[in-house]
């Protein structure tokens, strides 16, 4: 259960943040590789768990999927799959809606190539989960001594 590790670690993350401010955190945005594999309705889950008792017991979880990005080894230059799109909709047309590329971007170089030089010398990129957006309630001004 990868999503339990995740979920944990990202109100791990903000309560250390939130630590010593007077607030309530609201909303958690958290960007999630689509290479991740991970199930968004069970890290909310999870995390809908796992905040009960904290600050964040109020806070609601929303899970952004990042698109994948490549590198180009030949002119060194970096690229999202949206900027493939006419590519991709060709990949589309041909082997059908569902074709998992966006999950699999190992496979992406088989099939697109550089926007910019046309090599399929590419390679995918790895991404991090981030936390892209807190949305807190309260002063978050620090306290005195006391
Ligand atoms: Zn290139």
């Amino acid at each position: 259960m990868h999503e339990w590790s995740v979920a944990e670690a990202v109100i791990k993350t903000v309560m250390d943040w939130a630590d010593g401010r007077k607030v309530k955190v609201k909303r958690v945005v958290l960007g999630v590789p689509a290479v991740s594999f991970l199930d968004s309705d069970l890290l909310k889950e999870a995390f809908d768990t796992l905040k009960r008792d904290s600050i964040l017991e109020d806070a609601t979880l929303v899970v952004r999927f990042k698109s994948p990005t490549f590198h180009c080894n030949s002119c060194n230059r970096d690229f999202s799959l949206d900027d493939v799109k006419d590519q991709l909709d060709r990949v589309r047309a041909e082997f059908g809606e569902d074709y998992p590329m966006h999950l699999i971007p190992a496979l992406a170089p088989a099939f697109i190539s550089c926007p910019y030089c046309g090599s399929h010398d590419i390679s995918a990129k790895a991404q991090d989960i981030t936390i892209d957006q807190l949305e807190v309630e309260g002063d978050g001004g620090p306290q005195g001594s006391g």
